[in-house]
């Protein structure tokens, strides 16, 4: 086959016992383009060919010894009439030995007399077909090596879909028998549309003269396989259809797709695919004109149940949850239209306690809060895990398609945007998304930025506000209270921007501002002469969060070289609640030094006498709400009477806060509560006032009016 080969001249092996003979041969074959070997008997042709095969012989029957017959049988042990084609010459018209001739495994004869021109075209052509079906064999040789290398099924068939051919596959097995199938349509064989779908493409590769490939499934007996058929034109009105077991392929693909697509905690749809989803349905809605509905669903007080009960009580929660969800969201009987059954709702978990559902083809809003509605209905039921039952409300956040948004992220963050107003409403109800929460959160993000700028442009500054005995007016200390003097806005109120601080973080380094603002304050007054017995500082929560806020503290103190007990800190109700022991820890410590805690707005938040005990609190502010309604308020006159002797017996100081009128100020001397603050005495007042007033040492009130 290589081209050395053909280029070489064909050797040819003459053996007759008669030497004119041979020269006549060998003439002839040298003419027709062979390199001649000649032999004198059949032993000297037999030792000869046992050297190396030519490519043809030309054999005399009737030699003395071992004649023609015997040689060519022997050969024919060896070689196939392929590879070494014989010529036998034989006497005229000798039928017998003709036949003899080709028993014996002759491609051929010559009868004498020879015709030598003749004798040279039937050499070249006996030689030149015995390398044809040579190399026809070896091909198909190669071939059936080949097929049998390749794992795919091959089906030949015609036009219409009758199998006519079948070679199997090692890696792939046919649905039924071949025998079962072979002359029959695929039709009665195969599931009709996967029959219908072949039938369609051998019909396109037909027509086309291409080569089609379409992908199915079928039944077999250990279960569901996929395959992969290409079909390709064979003639005008066959195909043959190549078809692959692509099952091993698919399932890891299926892997792939579910590690993508969905979250390994719960197996739900992950983000991506409900992005994709929510694309999808939002396409789908543009061409009807539909509406689409996207419930952002976050569980209220998560974190708290992953801090107080641990994480993998957290994750058992969200797989309980979100099993619960798809269980019953699955059941059509949670909507009562057939629009929303099983395939109309896609549920998925965005990440954390954060769930979505969307309801495509919506009609109307009331249909999608009752859906919300149910759906926090059925997870108010409680969960049991382990030994104990969890109970956990939601919010969710309403926005529909096109109203509220025109594309998948715009929904979603004013979905987001519902969501956190219904937890601002109280946790446990859902809200539809309206345009004003998105100018809120907007105002907010500026007042954020402008909070930002301020804090390094130094627009903020405290003033203080005196806290007075209740008996005689001396000055007990100050409280330190924050102003933001806006440069457009003017003055601005802390209840505006100490919420937006703590909750972008901002109050962190707000907040060691007014700490070491304060703090040098204090060092100020001294130096012109007055001294202050404590100044208080309000701390948020989230300060305390904060890993290095309690080191902060004691850097401070060192820092203005005041006394630590000069400090007081003013802790909220929801400090005591949070169950980081860690902060109880730096709280002792900073007591230790000297520093003084307080808890503010006393009687708002639910901390109990236990929990005040395990902190080194000194002091309970009495909160204004109270101070509001006294003397004559009920309620106000029997709780502010009772934080008073309960301080008292757990020996805790008590300040009443926002004391405006000489009737609270006598109904909390009578009471007993040894200190005041409010505006009766003072307002909050710039460093310089309150330096004058802590020179004069007290504050006295004016005389009572004389007509009351
Ligand atoms: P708060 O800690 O309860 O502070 C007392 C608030 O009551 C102050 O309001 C004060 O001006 C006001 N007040 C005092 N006496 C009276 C009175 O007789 N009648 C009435 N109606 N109000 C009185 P302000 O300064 O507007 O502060 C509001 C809140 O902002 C504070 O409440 C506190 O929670 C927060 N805040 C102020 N400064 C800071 C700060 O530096 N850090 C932190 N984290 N929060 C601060
Ligand atoms: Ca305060
Ligand atoms: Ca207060």
């Amino acid at each position: 086959m290589s081209s050395n080969e053909d280029l070489a001249l064909p050797k040819a092996l003459i053996v007759d016992d008669d030497y004119v003979m041979r020269m006549l041969e060998q003439e002839t074959l040298a003419q027709f383009g062979f390199e001649v070997v000649e032999a004198a008997d059949g032993e000297q042709a037999l030792a000869l060919l046992d050297e190396a095969p030519p490519d043809l012989v030309l054999l005399d029957v009737e030699m003395p010894g071992i004649d023609g017959f015997q040689v060519c049988r022997r050969l024919r042990q060896v070689w196939d009439m392929t590879r070494v084609p014989v010529i036998m010459v034989t006497g005229m018209d000798d039928l017998a030995s003709i036949n003899q001739a080709y028993e014996s495994g002759a491609n051929d004869f010559v009868a004498k007399p020879i015709n030598w021109p003749i004798l040279g075209h039937r050499a070249r052509y006996v030689w030149r077909s015995a390398q044809a079906a040579r190399q026809l064999s070896e091909l198909k040789e190669k071939q059936a090596a080949m097929m049998r290398a390749i794992p795919d099924m091959i089906f030949v068939m015609d036009w219409q879909g009758n199998y006519l051919d079948y070679k199997e596959g090692f890696a792939t097995s046919a649905f039924v028998a071949a025998s079962e199938f072979l002359g029959k349509n695929m039709s009665v064989i195969l599931p009709p549309d996967v029959a219908s779908t072949i039938q369609q493409s051998i019909d396109l590769a037909l027509s086309r003269g291409d080569l089609q490939s379409v992908v199915y499934k079928l039944p077999m007996p250990d279960g569901v396989h996929h395959y992969e058929a290409r079909i390709a034109p064979n003639g005008v009105d066959k195909v043959v259809i190549v078809v692959r077991d692509i099952t091993v392929q698919k399932l890891n693909e299926d892997r792939i797709r579910r590690l993508a697509y969905f979250d390994t905690l719960t197996g739900m749809p992950n983000r991506q695919s409900f992005l994709e989803r929510l694309d999808h349905e939002l396409l789908r809605a543009r061409r009807g004109n539909r509406q689409v509905a996207l419930l952002f669903l976050d569980l209220d007080g998560f974190k708290r149940i992953n801090d107080t009960l641990g994480h993998s009580v957290g994750d058992y929660l969200l797989q309980a949850v979100a099993d619960r969800m798809k269980e019953k969201l699955r059941a059509s009987d949670f909507v009562a239209r057939p629009a929303l059954d099983e395939s109309g709702l896609h549920f998925a978990r965005l990440g954390g306690d954060e769930f979505t559902v969307v309801l495509p083809d919506v009609d109307d809003t009331q249909t999608v809060c009752m859906v919300a509605t149910r759906l926090q209905a059925l997870l108010t039921r409680p969960f049991v895990i382990g030994a104990q039952e969890i109970a956990v409300t939601s919010s969710i956040g309403i926005a529909i398609f096109p109203a509220d948004g025109e594309d998948a992220s715009m929904l979603l963050k004013h979905a987001d945007t519902a969501m956190y107003h219904a937890k601002d409403q109280g946790r446990n109800n859902w809200q539809l998304y309206d345009q004003s929460l998105t100018t809120r959160t907007s105002a907010r993000l500026a007042l954020e930025s402008d909070i930002r700028k301020g804090l390094e442009r130094g627009e903020f500054h405290l003033i203080y506000q005196p806290q007075v005995n209740a008996l005689d007016g001396t000055i007990v200390g100050v409280e330190a209270l924050i102003r933001w003097q806006h440069p457009e806005h003017g003055m601005i109120s802390p209840a505006q921007f100490i919420p937006v601080a703590e909750e972008s973080g901002l109050i962190v380094p707000m907040g060691e501002w007014v700490l070491r603002r304060a703090c040098e304050q204090v060092g100020e007054w001294q130096r012109n002469g007055v001294s202050i017995a404590r100044v208080a500082v309000n701390v948020s929560a989230r300060q305390l969060r904060a890993t290095n806020f309690l080191d902060g503290v004691a850097a401070i103190i060192a820092a203005t070289g005041i006394a630590a007990d000069q400090l007081e800190l003013e802790l909220t109700e929801s400090i005591l609640m949070d169950p980081e022991a860690r902060q109880v820890q730096g709280l002792y410590r900073l007591r230790q030094l000297g520093v003084h805690f307080s808890i503010d707005d006393f009687g708002t938040g639910y901390s109990s006498l236990s929990y005040i005990k395990r902190f080194p609190i000194g002091m309970l502010k009495i909160d204004q709400s109270f101070v509001r309604g006294l003397p004559h308020g009920v309620n106000d006159a029997g709780i502010t009477t009772a934080v008073i002797a309960m301080a008292h017996s757990m020996e805790l100081d008590v300040i009443a806060e926002g004391v405006e009128t000489r009737e609270q100020l006598e109904f909390l001397q009578k009471a007993k509560c040894p200190k005041i603050q409010g505006y009766l005495f003072s307002r909050p007042l710039p460093p310089n006032a309150i330096e004058d007033l802590l020179r004069a040492g007290k504050i006295s009130l004016p005389p009572p009016p004389i007509d009351k």
